[in-house]
């Protein structure tokens, strides 16, 4: 495989095929393209291009965002999920405050250094924002480069990485502007060289594509072993009163931390029953109506929501009502939104 050639076709094709994204229009900004490069990690375009605007009106700045308190953090990031990285987004804006003097550095290693910065998004940042020659590699650009070399491999296996790593080093080092060489890898991945329907006609590396004159596109690379899912069982209790609903917010660690809910009851081995929830919330559990029921899955849990309305519950320490039209101010989960439209309160 000539690199040299295949960097430069890919450097040229994305020049001119380029999705128009918002965090590309200012992609010199550090700022912007760490919150950019965080939101996207794991989650799908679309949802990222509702989300990345609003958070950076919100908070335009490296300073603004370290001095928010993590509450409003976390309401800018709900319903973009996997919200640790709203949580080490905030610790890294803190990070470059501190130590940093509010510049985003531009060293790989002083990136690396910061709170929730791996090497991927180190390497995004000084590679596409300080046009360093660094390598990055994430699924889109793993999936690629094993299907230019008909690997297959699992893409998540520690060699098929370390693998990666070194080819995505050797291509950066062939480029000639390996800024646009890496956004080019990924832009690939995510338009033409997807997971299912892969767009080979469409594709400028097919003639150097091994996959494509093997035939085994749609099979490289091999599923990932399922993660185990532990299954959970949730009662959650939607008690309004004049305009407000009932929140508690959730302990600082485990799932959905610190974030907002409806009071909710969880148990590892089944629902929880009516006079169990009557107890922890203080009331007689006659009170409670069922409204309906739902499972919300994520990567590692099977939950399996149980959704009640019950009328005059009283506000504690730990619980207060909140008025509705705050409520996409405050942090909550997008299983507990989808409770409160059970509720029909959303
Ligand atoms: S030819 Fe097809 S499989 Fe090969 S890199 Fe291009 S899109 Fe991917």
């Amino acid at each position: 495989m000539n690199d040299a050639k295949l960097t430069r076709q890919l450097e040229t094709w994305f020049k001119a095929n380029a999705r128009d994204l918002p965090w590309r229009l200012d992609s010199r900004d550090p700022y912007h393209a760490l919150v950019s490069e965080c939101m996207l990690q794991q989650t799908q375009v679309s949802r990222v291009l509702e989300k990345y605007q609003p958070f950076i009106d919100r908070f335009p700045t490296v300073q603004s965002l370290a001095q928010a308190p993590e509450e409003e953090v976390l309401a800018m990031w709900a319903g973009l999920g996997y919200y640790r990285r709203a949580r080490m987004l905030h610790a890294c804006a803190q990070g470059i405050v501190k130590n940093h003097a509010g510049v985003v550095p531009n060293d790989v290693k002083q990136l690396e250094d910061l709170p929730g910065i791996g090497r991927y998004t180190a390497g995004a940042i000084a590679s596409m924002v300080f046009h360093q020659r660094e390598p990055i590699v994430d699924g889109n650009v793993t999936r690629v480069l094993l299907r230019l070399h008909n690997k297959s491999v699992p893409q998540t296996d520690k060699e098929t990485i370390k693998w990666a790593w070194q080819r995505a080093t050797d291509l950066v080092l062939a480029a000639d502007e390996p800024n646009v060489l890496n956004e080019a890898m990924m832009e690939l991945g995510a338009t033409c060289c997807t997971p299912k329907n892969v767009r080979c006609d469409q594709c400028p590396l097919q003639s150097h594509c091994q996959a494509f004159a093997s035939g085994t596109t749609e099979s490289i690379p091999l599923p990932k072993p399922r993660a185990k899912q532990k299954r959970m069982y949730c009662a959650t209790i939607v008690s309004t009163q004049e305009g407000s609903v009932l929140l508690e917010q959730r302990p600082a660690s485990g799932m959905w931390a610190n974030m907002f809910q409806a009071p909710t009851i969880e148990r590892d081995d089944r629902q929880p029953t009516s006079a169990e929830i009557g107890e922890v919330l203080g009331i007689d559990h006659q009170q409670l109506t069922e409204l309906g029921q739902f499972t919300h899955i994520t990567t590692h849990r099977i939950v399996e929501f149980v959704v009640y309305g019950a009328d005059g519950v009283q506000s504690t320490q730990s619980r207060a009502y909140r008025t509705l039209e705050t409520l996409d101010q405050v942090a909550i989960s997008n299983a507990q939104r989808k409770a409160m439209d059970v509720a029909g309160i959303l």
